[in-house]
């Protein structure tokens, strides 16, 4: 099948100046969002961010405070779930127990009465799609997690919805099924060209899966993007944090032409090119940059180098990480990948130098975590 891209298709679902309040507490704050057909979008956040809640509007479970959501351009706030054609995975399974795994998935197709036959057919290929075409038969106790999840993601397309919630469907899988899962998720969802929404707290998750990725914080958008637009250019300290790692180094601005700054690092001056994304225009900063894009000079580079001591090495497997203590008391992270030179000792004060355009500015904030 032909699946038009994500990316240039017209808004499936759009949420204009939606909040939700949950007695006097604001669960979600204004928040604008449009959802592109066939796109695979995860809400990413901290516990309690209000993605769940954002989850629920959309399924109909929760009724928002104020403003709009849209399906196709038209207000589908008063149409309780069941008109709506969303259907949603929860974290549970939420399987009948005394059913068969068939008769599971064609449970919405049986209530809504249709034919026996296109029902057995239905979930014949449903079964074979998510790989238990062998296990029709079976009860869901008799099935290992992965495979539950499989026939609740099964049960949950049967009535071919136009958009897929699942919420946190593989928190319960340990790590290697999940990761497998994920994979399978991703090439279902390209397969059937539906609109799929996933809530996770888990940032890898988000990145494997995603066209694009909302990042959320205490209920409102911090940003939104794809996996490489937020990793290159995170709006701000907490998106940085929340997707991979990053150093935010505190530092002072002491001269700016365009993108060319040279800051104050404790008593060390730096000159640097920085990366898109605005000089701010205060004194007080945070240095934002990536630890694969530190360098190991071999020798000082005054003005563009600072000193910085080994404090511990870390084996990632695809990296190694040196745990650096600059001037200024900062403990900075730099990943080295091993097949490069011998890594510096324990204790050695090396020379650390920054990718051309890869760091960017971010005013310092007394709580960084506002999103
Ligand atoms: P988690 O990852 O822990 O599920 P979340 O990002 O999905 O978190 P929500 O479940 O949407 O967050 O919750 C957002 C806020 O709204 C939280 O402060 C939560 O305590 C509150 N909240 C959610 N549901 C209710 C409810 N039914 N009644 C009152 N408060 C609620």
């Amino acid at each position: 099948m032909l699946v038009p891209s994500a990316s240039d298709a017209a808004p499936i679902i759009e949420l204009r100046g939606v909040e939700k309040f949950y007695g006097a507490s604001r669960a979600v704050q204004t928040m604008d969002l449009s959802v592109r057909q066939g796109e695979f979008l995860a809400l990413l956040g901290p516990s309690g961010c209000g993605k769940t809640t954002t989850l629920r509007m959309i399924a109909g479970f929760e009724a928002p405070t104020k403003g709009d959501i849209l399906l196709h351009g038209r207000d589908i706030k008063a149409d309780p779930p069941y008109r709506r054609p969303v259907n949603t995975v929860f974290q549970d399974y939420a399987l009948f127990p005394h059913m068969t795994v068939a008769e599971n998935v064609g449970f919405g197709l049986s209530v809504a009465r249709r034919p026996r036959a296109e029902i057995k057919t239905r979930v014949t290929e449903l079964l074979t799609m998510v790989g238990l075409g062998d296990k029709a038969g079976r009860s869901p106790a008799q099935l290992s997690g992965g495979q539950r999840q499989r026939v609740a993601l099964a049960r949950a397309l049967a009535r071919a919805p136009e958009v897929l919630l699942l919420d946190e469907p593989l928190s319960a899988l340990d790590a290697h099924l999940r990761q497998q899962m994920q994979i399978e998720l991703k090439q279902i969802q390209a397969r059937l060209g539906l609109t799929f929404i996933i809530v996770t707290h888990d940032q890898s998750e988000a990145l494997t899966l995603a066209d694009r990725i909302v990042v959320m914080n205490h209920g409102v958008i911090a940003q939104i993007g794809t996996p490489a637009e937020l990793y290159d250019s995170p709006a701000s300290p907490f998106v940085a944090r929340f997707l991979g790692a990053a150093n935010l180094i505190p530092c002072r601005l002491a001269e700016r032409r365009d993108h060319a700054v040279t800051l104050a690092i404790g008593g060390t001056s730096l000159s640097l090119d920085i990366a898109g994304g605005s000089v701010p225009a205060t004194q007080n900063l945070l240095l934002c940059v990536r630890p694969e894009r530190l360098l190991l000079l071999p020798e000082a580079k005054p003005g563009h180098s600072l000193p910085a001591r080994v404090e511990s090495r870390i084996f990632l497997g695809l990296v190694e990480r040196l745990q650096l203590r600059l001037p200024d008391d900062t403990i900075v992270n730099l990943d080295l990948p091993h097949r490069g030179a011998m890594p510096p000792a324990l204790g050695e004060t090396i020379h650390l130098g920054f990718e051309p355009g890869t760091t960017r500015l971010f005013v310092a904030e007394t709580n960084d975590d506002s999103g």
